[in-house]
C-alpha cells in the first residue's frame, strides 16, 4: 500500500488552479475552508440558485457561482454533492461546460465505478477521500493535523492527475495523515460495504436492539440508553486511540471476560454470511441501481425509514439525557446553521 505525505506533494501546484467546489454540506465546506487556509486564492463555491447552502458559502466568505458557471470557469471541479444527483449534475452542467484538458474530482467513487458518470476523455478524472466525516476533516485541520485521504486516478489525460491530487490532498490537510493510494473499485466497494454492515448499518442496528431488549424486560430507558448507546463513544476512543487492545486494557476485566464469551455468541457465522451478501449486492451493483431508482421516486421509502428511524423511543430519552451533560454540546462538530 502505497501512502503520500505533505513531503511528496507541492502545494503550490492547487494554488495555481481555478478550483470549484460544488457543494457546501459536509465534505464541501471542509475542503473549501482548508483550501482557503493552505492559501488558495482561487476557489469559488458553485450551488443550485435559491441553495440553502449559499449563505453559509457566503458568510465565510466565498464566491459562489451557479454549477453551469463554475463549470466554465473551472481548471478544477471538486464534485461534493450528494452521490445521489452527482449524474445529472454532470449531464446538466459540467459536461458541456467544462474546458478541455481540465479536471474533475470526487470524495467518493459510486458515480464513476458504477458508471453513472461517464467521464470526457480530455479531462482528468481522480478521486480525493477523506476517511472521515466532513465536519472532522474540517476540526482536524483547524488543530493542525489531518484525516486521512484516499487517492485514486480513473483518467490521466494531463499526465499530472496524482501530483494534482496530492496537491488538493496537502492542502485539505490529508497529506498530514497520509494520502492512501487505491482505485475507485476498491474505495467504493469498501466504503460502502463498511458503513453499510458494520459503521452505521451494523453499529445502529445493533445499539437499538440493545436499548429495546433491555427496555421491553422493563429496565428504564435511561439506563437502557446509557448503557447501550452513551458509552458507545466511550468504548470507540479507546479503540480509536490504540485498538481493541487498549480498549481491553481499560475496561474492567468481568467486561473484558464478557466480551470474550458473549461477543461470538452474538456476531456468530450467521451474521457473517449475511454480511458477505451485502458486499455481493454491492459488488454487482444491485446496491446502487436499487439506490438510484429509489431517486427516480423522490425517496419515498429513504424518507419514511428516517422519518421513523428519528421516532424512535432512543432519541428521546437520549435528548433529555444530553441535556443534562451540556459539556456534550460545548464544541460540537455538527453546527447546522454553519455547516
Ligand atoms: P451533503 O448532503 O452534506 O451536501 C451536499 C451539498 O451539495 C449541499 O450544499 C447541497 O446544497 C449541494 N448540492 C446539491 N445538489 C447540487 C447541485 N446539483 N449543484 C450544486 N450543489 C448541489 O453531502 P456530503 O455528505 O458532503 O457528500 C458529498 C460527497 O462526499 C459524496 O460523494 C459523499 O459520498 C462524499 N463523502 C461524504 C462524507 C461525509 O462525511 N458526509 C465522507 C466521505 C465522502
Ligand atoms: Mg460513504
Ligand atoms: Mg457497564
Amino acid at each position: 500500500m502505497r501512502v503520500y505525505y505533505d513531503r511528496d506533494a507541492d502545494v503550490n501546484l492547487i494554488k495555481d488552479k481555478n478550483v470549484a467546489i460544488f457543494g457546501y454540506g459536509s465534505q464541501g465546506h471542509a475542503h473549501a475552508n482548508n483550501l482557503k487556509d493552505s492559501g488558495c486564492e482561487n476557489v469559488v463555491v458553485a450551488l443550485r440558485a435559491g441553495s440553502g447552502s449559499i449563505a453559509k458559502a457566503e458568510a465565510a466568505g466565498f464566491k459562489v457561482m451557479l454549477p453551469s458557471e463554475a463549470a466554465a470557469w473551472a481548471d478544477l471541479a471538486m464534485v461534493l454533492t450528494p452521490d445521489e444527483g452527482q449524474a445529472d449534475l454532470w449531464v446538466d452542467d459540467l459536461r458541456d461546460n467544462m474546458r478541455q484538458g481540465t479536471a474533475m474530482a470526487f470524495a467518493h467513487g459510486l458515480s464513476i465505478h458504477f458508471n453513472l458518470i461517464e467521464p470526457r476523455e480530455d479531462m482528468d478524472v481522480f478521486m480525493i477521500a477523506p476517511k472521515g466525516p466532513g465536519h472532522t476533516v474540517r476540526s482536524e485541520y483547524v488543530r493542525g493535523a489531518g484525516v486521512p485521504c484516499l487517492v485514486a486516478i480513473e483518467q490521466n489525460a494531463s499526465g499530472n492527475a496524482l501530483e494534482i491530487g496530492l496537491s488538493y490532498s496537502a492542502a485539505i490537510g490529508g497529506g498530514r495523515a497520509g494520502t492512501i493510494e487505491t482505485t475507485f473499485r476498491e474505495e467504493c466497494e469498501t466504503d460502502l460495504f463498511g458503513e453499510q454492515t458494520v459503521l452505521c448499518g451494523g453499529v445502529c442496528e445493533l445499539m437499538r436492539a440493545g436499548f429495546e431488549i433491555l427496555v421491553e424486560a422493563g429496565y428504564a430507558p435511561e439506563m437502557a440508553y446509557f448503557e447501550c448507546m452513551h458509552e458507545m463513544k466511550l468504548i470507540v476512543d479507546l479503540i480509536y486511540e490504540g485498538g481493541i487492545a487498549n480498549m481491553n486494557y481499560s475496561i474492567s476485566n468481568t467486561a473484558e471476560y464478557g466480551e470474550y464469551v458473549t461477543g461470538p455468541a452474538i456476531i456468530d457465522d450467521s451474521v457473517k454470511d449475511r454480511m458477505r451478501e451485502a458486499l455481493g449486492r454491492i459488488q454487482s451493483g444491485e446496491f446502487a441501481a436499487n439506490w438510484m431508482l429509489e431517486n427516480k421516486v423522490n425517496q419515498a421509502s429513504f424518507k419514511a425509514m428516517r422519518r421513523r428511524s428519528s421516532e424512535h423511543q432512543s432519541e428521546e430519552v437520549g435528548e433529555k439525557l444530553r441535556a443534562m451533560m451540556p459539556w456534550i454540546a460545548e464544541g460540537r462538530l455538527v453546527d447546522k446553521s454553519k455547516n
